[in-house]
């Protein structure tokens, strides 16, 4: 069941991506994060795809909260995408501080 949270949260995080043009519109980054999403996983691809899925996706998915500098979980990236950089208890606890 686990398995299939993270398949979804990774589709829902690189379609976010593609979307909001974090990942460059036809640039082959695209075509191979389109190829993730349709798999539902990274495993698979070929060395070169790897490289570029590393090189410009991965960065997405290890990113620290700037205040706590916990890592990321995969549900909580687009909402700090949004955010500008928090987890969501610290976001919850700068929104409150007014
Ligand atoms: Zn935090």
């Amino acid at each position: 069941m686990e398995m299939e949270t993270e398949t979804m949260e990774l589709r829902e995080v690189l379609s976010y991506l593609i979307q909001h043009g974090e990942i460059e519109t036809g640039s082959p980054a695209e075509g191979i994060a389109r190829l993730v999403i349709g798999k539902g996983s990274d495993e698979g691809l070929t060395p070169k795809q790897r490289h570029i899925y590393e090189k410009y996706a991965e960065p997405f998915f290890n990113r620290e909260c700037r205040l706590c500098h916990i890592e990321m979980p995969t549900c909580e990236i687009i909402g700090a995408l949004e955010n500008g950089g928090y987890c969501s208890s610290c976001n919850k606890m700068l929104s409150n501080d007014d």
